[in-house]
């Protein structure tokens, strides 16, 4: 590939350099904030600003990178998961060791050994350090063999995130930077990098010290439903629960339990939202409010029409505004993912409509009946975890705080907001990787 001449032609982009090798380095679980506050007090200047990038739903590692890699449909939200052809819950331990739900992982060129993972909420500066030191050797190998590529993954600064103070995390943060600068010193000026995470963050609300877990297995079993590893009849629900996360899903018998189970958790005052399934809508509840979602494809491209009946649960009335006032909206009142993107990235829930779809039916085969995404404060998750851990932020769910991370390059100025979706386009186009687009 002629990168140059590619590159000159593309708009956005600055031509820093001559950079011949491109390092990606993918990050875990940093938030926006976090990114733009170090930009702002003179850290990764290296870099561009840092653009607002707009994650999937669910807010987990593998959808996104999945999706960020071409690489998707993801098995399940996360390594315990539902699987509807078997009619039962997966042993998360071992497919979670196996890296069974992480095809994405085969494109890079340094991951944390899988065991090494079990202790890094337990350790998670130690973890990092070493993660550091690792990645630079990988990163030394990748371009001392001639590659032009190297793309490393840092899961461990998922770790700091869930585990420390924003302002630990940001001090963890400024030895990448001095790590960068080590690296763009030794290559000189032909390294390329581009930077950037996979989710945001929601971080435990002022006031309190550590999520509390959420007990949505009493509150099912309270509702006369049976909460079990296979659904056999009228009433079984399956609830996968391995990491602590802020977002939950539901697999039910059939639509009379699904209803139940709606019922059951809409109006938990721990619960911000619940979506369901329903044929080939979905519907989503915020306490009183309730909204349908609709798709469909217009030769090949998909538009999404938000319609509240009760209320605003995702509260979108100014993005709907927006939509409006650019004619984004077509007769019927779709709109296309970018537009949503464009018109909700500021809402509580950005781009909502297109990310809850894509999350229930396109980017994992688990397609879970039900969605539930908590408030601030509470987590869902294994119980043998939630014992050794006292976390401070979590993420998994739609709002904003865990959806939006950041992307930054060395070069390439990006623009403002942008999803995956549109990122891996960009990308594709300006250094021809990553090396599939996505599909769904
Ligand atoms: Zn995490």
């Amino acid at each position: 590939m002629n990168a140059t001449e590619e590159r000159n032609g593309a708009p956005g982009y600055v031509a820093a350099s001559a950079a011949r090798r491109l390092l990606v380095l993918l990050l875990d679980g940093v938030a926006y904030e976090r990114m733009r506050g170090l930009h702002d007090a003179g850290y990764f200047r290296r870099f561009h600003p840092p653009a607002r990038l707009i994650s999937v739903f669910p807010t987990l590692t593998d959808p996104a990178y999945d999706l960020l890699f071409g690489s998707g449909p993801t098995p399940g939200y996360e390594a315990g998961y539902f699987d509807r052809p078997t009619n039962r819950l997966t042993r998360a331990l071992p497919t979670y060791l196996r890296g069974g739900n992480e095809a994405w992982v085969r494109h890079v060129d340094y991951r944390l050994s899988f065991f090494i993972d079990a202790v890094m909420y337990l350790f998670p500066r130690w973890v990092y350090r070493g993660e550091l030191r690792r990645a630079r050797q990988v990163l030394d190998d990748c371009l001392g063999a001639g590659r032009d590529v190297a793309v490393l993954y840092l899961l461990s600064t998922d770790g700091l995130a869930h585990m420390l103070e924003p302002a630990e995390i940001d001090a963890q943060l400024v030895q990448l930077d001095d790590w960068i600068g080590r690296a763009t010193t030794d290559y000189g000026g032909e390294l390329e990098i581009i930077m950037l995470s996979d989710h945001g963050l929601g971080r435990v609300p002022a006031g309190c010290t550590q999520l509390e877990r959420f007990d949505l297995r009493g509150v099912l079993c309270g509702a006369g439903l049976r909460v079990g590893r296979r659904l056999r009849r009228s009433g079984d629900v399956a609830l996968p629960l391995f990491g602590l996360l802020d977002v939950a899903r539901l697999h039910t018998h059939d639509a009379d339990t699904r209803r139940r189970a709606v019922a059951a958790t809409r109006r938990c005052a721990e619960i911000e939202l619940v979506a369901e399934r329903d044929g080939e809508c979905l519907r989503v509840y915020a306490q009183d409010a309730v909204a349908t979602i609709d798709c469909r494809n217009d030769m090949g491209a998909a538009r999404y029409r938000y319609e509240p009946e009760c209320g605003d649960p995702l509260r979108l009335a100014d993005a709907c505004r927006t939509l409006g006032r650019a004619g984004a909206l077509d007769a019927d009142g779709f709109a296309t993912a970018d537009a949503w993107v464009a018109a909700s990235a500021d809402a509580d829930f950005p781009a909502g409509p297109p990310r809850l779809w894509e999350g229930v039916f396109c980017l994992s085969r688990e397609q879970p009946d039900i969605v539930i995404s908590l408030g601030e404060r509470w987590y869902v998750g294994s119980g043998l975890l939630s014992r050794f851990v006292r976390m401070r932020g979590t993420h998994g769910g739609l709002h904003k705080r865990a959806t939006e991370t950041f992307v930054m390059a060395t070069g390439l100025n990006i623009g403002s907001p942008l999803d995956l979706r549109q990122l891996a386009g960009l990308l594709r186009r300006e250094f021809g990787w990553p090396p599939a687009l996505p599909g769904c």
